[in-house]
């Protein structure tokens, strides 16, 4: 059977791995960081990635990582409450939809797949030659293989995205916003509690779930692009500060401590929108393809069904590269973009452009506990995401 490379050992990268192997191909997962990255942020999983990961025998253990997150609560400047949400409605998450780190999911998902396929860590695609049987790859420390499929799970920065379709600007949609994540100590004492604080045009946050001692701070604010170095974290942290220099709460203390994070992540808010995910030999999945942005809630999701279609694709073809890519590309395409539809209107409410509209936002949080509609209120956040999320039926292959 075919042998099949994987750029990105994360979400995509496994479970596309764990299904081609079932169907009997053989995949390789290339990654470029060192060991299997753990660690990341909060991350939900719900509707028809619910029913893959059921399909994959992963859900028990899936739902015995979840966060268990309670409660949101919303301060002022002084740390004083002014408004709460259960921690599910502040998730958008409705009945059996779990929320959990992102690197608990990528650790279930390599060790579900670790013993029958081959991961090389350290180490990355440097070039793609397409030859009459297959894809001629080099590699920065690996000798020269040949493959007969590639395929790019490498994010939203996806590598061999830019190395087969070219630079990525043409394809990431900047949502006016950015968004800054890392590990800071738990110094408020949170259990599985978040913190929000907003002002305008900014949102900051802290939240400490069911697994980890620490806390992640969480900053996000609205901004036209910004000019730095994605490798240059250094330079990064100085923007972080100054962006949100003179801000109250714990602020200054979160950012005293982002000198010490281990993972600081900052990144714009941008969904990849392509008029088509393959070219040739070469084929893209889950962020690489079509990431909806972290304002979706969507991007694992996306990533798990993105890989189940595109296995069970390649496999109903009956390793026909082209008529697979086709049929993954047609089942996709409509689950996509209602989900990336999600990103802009989610964005709306998490970062409110006046102190007037954050008062309001506040002010309809204590009062809508007790107003007779609020059942209906509660469907209108969850049911588009709802919707969105079980936009496909998973075809059996
Ligand atoms: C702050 C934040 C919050 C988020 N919140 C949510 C949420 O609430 N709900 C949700 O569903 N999604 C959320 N997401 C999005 C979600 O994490 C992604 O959509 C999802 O992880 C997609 O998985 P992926 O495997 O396609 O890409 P990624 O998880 O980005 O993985 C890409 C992998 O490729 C590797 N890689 C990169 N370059 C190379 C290279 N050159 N060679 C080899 N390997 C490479 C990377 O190291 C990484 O392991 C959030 C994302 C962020 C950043």
């Amino acid at each position: 059977m075919a042998d099949i490379l994987i750029s990105g050992g994360s979400v995509a990268g496994p479970a596309l791995a764990f299904w081609l192997r079932k169907y009997g191909f053989n995949p390789t997962v290339v990654e470029r960081a060192p060991a299997l990255r753990d660690g990341g942020y909060k991350i939900d999983i719900r509707g028809a990635a619910l029913e893959v990961v059921e399909r994959m025998g992963l859900r028990d253990e899936v739902e015995r990582c979840g966060t268990d997150m309670r409660i949101a609560r919303f301060v002022d400047v002084n740390g004083k409450q002014v408004g709460t949400m259960s921690a599910q409605l502040f998730g958008g998450r409705e009945g059996d939809d779990v929320e959990i780190m992102r690197g608990d999911l990528a650790r279930i998902l390599y060790d579900a797949t670790k013993n029958d396929v081959e991961y090389v860590f350290d180490d990355s695609i440097t070039a793609l030659e397409e030859t009459a049987d297959g894809v001629r790859v080099t590699f920065e420390n690996s000798p020269p293989r040949m493959f007969d499929l590639v395929v790019g799970a490498d994010g939203l920065h996806s590598n061999v995205r830019a190395l087969a379709f070219g630079e990525e600007s043409p394809f990431i949609h900047d949502l006016g916003h950015y968004i800054s994540i890392f590990t800071v100590p738990n110094h408020l004492g949170l259990d599985r509690t978040e913190m929000m604080h907003p002002a305008p045009g900014k949102s900051m946050g802290m939240y400490s779930t069911r697994q980890s001692a620490d806390a992640k701070a969480m900053f996000l604010f609205s901004s036209a692009p910004l000019a730095y170095d994605r490798r240059d974290v250094a330079q990064q942290k100085k923007l972080l500060a100054e962006v949100f220099a003179g801000q109250g709460w714990e602020v200054p203390r979160l950012l005293d401590a982002m000198a010490d994070a281990p993972d600081f992540y900052l990144d714009s808010i941008s969904q990849v929108r392509m008029d088509g995910w393959s070219s040739g030999r070469v084929v893209l999945v889950g962020d690489a393809a079509y990431g909806p942005s972290p304002a979706s809630g969507q991007g694992t999701s996306l990533a798990l069904v993105g890989a189940y279609v595109l296995a069970g694709s390649l496999a109903a073809a009956g390793g026909d590269h082209r008529a697979g890519f086709a049929a993954y590309e047609s089942d996709l395409r409509h689950f996509v973009e209602e989900n990336q539809k999600l990103a802009a209107n989610n964005l709306k409410g998490m970062v409110l452009k006046t102190a007037g509209q954050i008062r309001f936002q506040m002010f309809m949080l204590r009062l809508m506990p007790h107003l007779p509609g609020k059942n209906r209120m509660i469907k209108q956040i969850t049911e588009p995401i709802r919707k969105a999320a079980t936009a496909i039926t998973l075809k059996d292959y």
